[in-house]
C-alpha cells in the first residue's frame, strides 16, 4: 500500500501540537467525544481516579481503547497509556492491582459483560457511554477541517466501527479515507441490490399461469396488510390447491409467490413424508414441515404430490394408513390458530384423488387448475429462460411447433439448444432454438388451399344458420410425425336457448360443412375430417345418433340413455338406427352443399384471404361474408326463427 501522505501535509489532520494527538483518526476522535463528555466532571490535570465506562451497544475495543488513551494522556501526562487503559474481563486481578498501584485507570466494560459488585465498588465512577451521535461526527469533521456535510455525518454514524477503523488510518488523510469508505459502501449496496433482484423469479416472471398469478398478487397484498396489522389472519386467503400436469410450473410458481410476497418458503412433499416409513413416522415428518413453516411465519408451506395423500376409505387394504394420514393433515390444516401465518400451497396432478374434507372452507378451499401455456405464454417462458425475443416469423414457427408443450418441455428445448450452440462453439441465439424445434414441413400451396376451403366452409355455413363465428386460423406447417389439427374455426349459438331438433341439425350441418366445401371446390375431400372422436364426421355421426336414438327427435320416441361411449355400440346393434343416422347425415350434407353452392362467391373470397393471412378474426370473417353473399332467404334461418 503506497503511503498516501505527501511530505507537504501534516501527519495529524488537525492543528494539534500536542503529541498525544498524533495518529488520532476521525473515528477515534468521535469515540473520544463520548468519553470526554461522560468524564467531564473528572477532567482535571493529574486528578487521580479509576473509572469504569459501561458500553451497552456500538462498542469496538480498538477504537474506544485508543480514545480512552488520548483522554488519559491529556490528564495524566504519561506516554505509557497501557498502564491506564483496561477492559474488564473474567480475570481482572492483574489489571486491578496495576490501576490500584497507579491510582489511575479507565476500565472498559463491553456490551454483555456483567460487572460484579466488587468491580463497581472498586471503581470511583461507573458511567454509561452513549453511542456516537451526529454531534460527535460533526465535531470530528470540523476538527479535520472537512466540510460538515450531512451525508458524511450519516456515513460516520451508520458505518460499523470496524469498517471505520479500517478506512481511517494514520497514514491516510481523512479525505482519502472517506472517499474509500464511500466507494466501498456504494459497491456493497450494489451487490446487495443485485442479490435482492436476482434471488429468484417473482410472479411478474410467470407466464401462462393466469388465474394463479392473479391470486398470488392478491395474496401478496393480504400478507403485506397482515404484517402491518391492518387485517387479521382470518382475512388472508391462505390455502390453495394447484393442479395440473407435471412440469407445468407448480413448484416454480410457489417459489415466485414467496419471492413476490417476501416471505420464506418451506418445501414439503407427501412422498418425502411417506419415505419416513410407518404411519407414526409419516405423521411426524408432516408435522415437522408444518412446524418449520410456523416457526418462520408468515411463510408459505409448499406441499408437493398432495394427491398421493389418498382419500379416507373403508374398503382399501391400507384404509388405516390412509385414514390416519388424512386425519393428520386435517389436524394440521384446521383452525386458523394452528397455522396462523402459514399459507399452504398444495400441488397435485389429479385433484380428484384429494379427499374432499381437505378442500372444505378454511382448509384448502381454493382450487386453481393450471393449463398448458398458450402460444404467447410459451414465448414468454422462452424469454424467461433465455432472454431471447423471437422475430415475428420465428415466433410463428415456435408457437406452432411447441403446441402442447409444458414449461418444463420448453426448458428442456432451451437446454438442448444451448448444448447445440456449445458444440458448434457458437454464441447461443434464436437460431439454435429454432433448430431444436420439432421438424416442420411447409404445406404446399394446393394443400393449404384445401384446408382454407374446408375451414371457410365451416365458417360460411355457421354464419348462414345463424351462429356467431369467432375467427378462423389455418396453419402453414405440418409437424413431421404428428397428426395435428391444421385449421380451426370457432362458432357458437348467439345466445343460450333450448336445443330443438333444428339446433342439432344446424350443428350437424356446420360439422359437415368442411367436407362439403372441399367437395364443392375440389370434387372430393381429404381424410382430415374423420378418424378421431374430435373429427368432423365422427362428431356429426354422434350428433345424428343422439337425434335419432337418444333424444326422440327422429322417427321414433323410443330412446336409449345418452352415453357417447355407447353410440357406436348402439349403431352396431341397431341396423335401423344406423340406417336413420345415415339418412340424416345424407340429407344434412345435401343441405350444407346447397348452402355453399348458393354462397360460393363468399366462400371463395374467404379462401383467397386465408391463403394470404392465415388468421382472421370473427369480425373480419363476418365482414367478408356479408359483402360477398347473395341475398337469399336462408332456409335454415327461417327454420331457426320458427323454432321448430
Ligand atoms: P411442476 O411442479 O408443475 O411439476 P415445476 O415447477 O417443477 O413443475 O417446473 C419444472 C421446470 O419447468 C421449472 O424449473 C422451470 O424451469 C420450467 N417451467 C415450468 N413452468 C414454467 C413457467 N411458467 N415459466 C418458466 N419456466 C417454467
Ligand atoms: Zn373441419
Amino acid at each position: 500500500m503506497p503511503n498516501g501522505v505527501t511530505g507537504k501535509r501534516p501527519r495529524v489532520p488537525w492543528n494539534q501540537t500536542n503529541s498525544n494527538w498524533q495518529g488520532v483518526t476521525l473515528p477515534v476522535y468521535m469515540a473520544y467525544c463520548s468519553i470526554a463528555a461522560a468524564l467531564r466532571p473528572w477532567n482535571r490535570i493529574e486528578r487521580k481516579f479509576i473509572a469504569t465506562l459501561v458500553f451497552k451497544e456500538d462498542y469496538y475495543q480498538p477504537i474506544y481503547s485508543q480514545a480512552a488513551q488520548v483522554f488519559a494522556m491529556e490528564i495524566w501526562k504519561s506516554s505509557d497509556w497501557e498502564t491506564y487503559i483496561f477492559e474488564w474481563s473474567n480475570s481482572p486481578f492483574r489489571d486491578q492491582s496495576l490501576a490500584e498501584k497507579n491510582g489511575r485507570g479507565i476500565f472498559l466494560s463491553p456490551p454483555g459483560y456483567r460487572l460484579t459488585d466488587d468491580e463497581r465498588l472498586f471503581s470511583d465512577i461507573v458511567i454509561e457511554i452513549e453511542p456516537r451521535s451526529p454531534e460527535h461526527a460533526r465535531a470530528a469533521l470540523r476538527r479535520a477541517e472537512l466540510p460538515v456535510d450531512e451525508k458524511l455525518v450519516e456515513l460516520l454514524i451508520s458505518e460499523p466501527w470496524p469498517r471505520l477503523h479500517s478506512a481511517f488510518q494514520d497514514r491516510r488523510g481523512p479525505l482519502q479515507a472517506l472517499e474509500r469508505l464511500r466507494r466501498e459502501t456504494a459497491r456493497l449496496k450494489r451487490i446487495a441490490d443485485q442479490t435482492a433482484t436476482h434471488s429468484g423469479p417473482t410472479l411478474e416472471d410467470m407466464h401462462g399461469l393466469g388465474p394463479a398469478v392473479d391470486w398470488g398478487h392478491n395474496l401478496a397484498k393480504d400478507l403485506a396488510d397482515y404484517k402491518n396489522g391492518l387485517i387479521g389472519w382470518n382475512d388472508v386467503d391462505a390455502g390453495v390447491l394447484l393442479s395440473g400436469p407435471p412440469g407445468i410450473g407448480k413448484t416454480l410458481f410457489a417459489s415466485a409467490l414467496a419471492n413476490s410476497c417476501k416471505v420464506p418458503i418451506i418445501y414439503g412433499s407427501v412422498s418425502k413424508w411417506q419415505e419416513a416409513g410407518a404411519l407414526d413416522a409419516h405423521l411426524k415428518a408432516m408435522r415437522a414441515s408444518f412446524k418449520q413453516a410456523r416457526d418462520k411465519a408468515p411463510s408459505i408451506l409448499f406441499i408437493d404430490e398432495f394427491d398421493t395423500l389418498g382419500k379416507r376409505t373403508t374398503s382399501d387394504r391400507n384404509a388405516g394408513y390412509h385414514n390416519g394420514v388424512v386425519a393428520g393433515a386435517l389436524e394440521q390444516l384446521d383452525g386458523f390458530e394452528r397455522r396462523e401465518g402459514v399459507v399452504v400451497v398444495a400441488a397435485c396432478n389429479h385433484p380428484r384423488l384429494v379427499d374432499a374434507a381437505l378442500l372444505r372452507a378454511g382448509r384448502l378451499d381454493r382450487h386453481l387448475e393450471l393449463m398448458l401455456p398458450d402460444g404467447p405464454s410459451r414465448r414468454g417462458i422462452l424469454k424467461f429462460h433465455t432472454g431471447i425475443e423471437l422475430s415475428s416469423a420465428d415466433a410463428e414457427l415456435f408457437e406452432f411447433a411447441t403446441e402442447g408443450f409444458s414449461g418444463a418441455e420448453i426448458e428442456r428445448l432451451v437446454r438442448d439448444a444451448r448444448r447445440a450452440a456449445r458444440r458448434q462453439a457458437d454464441c447461443f441465439s434464436a437460431i439454435h432454438i429454432i433448430d431444436q424445434l420439432p421438424v416442420l414441413e411447409k404445406l404446399p400451396e394446393d394443400y393449404l388451399r384445401v384446408i382454407a376451403a374446408h375451414e371457410a366452409g365451416h365458417a360460411l355455413v355457421g354464419f348462414e344458420v345463424g351462429h356467431e363465428v369467432s375467427g378462423i386460423t389455418i396453419s402453414k406447417w405440418l409437424v413431421s410425425g404428428q397428426r395435428r389439427v391444421l385449421g380451426n374455426v370457432d362458432s357458437k349459438l348467439p345466445q343460450v336457448r333450448a336445443r330443438t331438433k333444428t339446433t342439432y341439425l344446424d350443428t350437424i350441418a356446420i360439422f359437415l360443412a368442411g367436407i362439403a366445401a372441399e367437395m364443392e371446390v375440389f370434387g372430393t375431400f381429404a381424410d382430415g375430417a374423420s378418424g378421431s372422436s374430435e373429427a368432423d364426421l365422427n362428431r356429426a355421426t354422434d350428433l345424428a345418433t343422439m337425434v335419432e336414438g337418444t333424444n326422440g327427435m327422429g322417427r321414433t320416441l323410443a330412446v336409449e340413455v345418452p352415453d357417447p361411449e355407447e353410440f357406436a355400440r348402439m349403431r352396431l346393434y341397431n341396423p335401423e338406427l344406423r340406417e336413420q343416422v345415415h339418412g340424416l347425415l345424407e340429407s344434412e350434407l345435401a343441405r350444407t352443399r346447397s348452402i355453399i353452392q348458393r354462397q360460393r362467391p363468399a366462400l371463395d373470397a374467404l379462401v383467397e384471404i386465408l391463403m394470404v393471412s392465415p388468421t382472421m378474426t370473427g369480425e373480419e370473417v363476418v365482414q367478408v361474408l356479408q359483402s360477398n353473399r347473395r341475398s337469399v332467404v336462408s332456409l335454415a334461418k327461417a327454420q331457426l326463427r320458427t323454432g321448430t
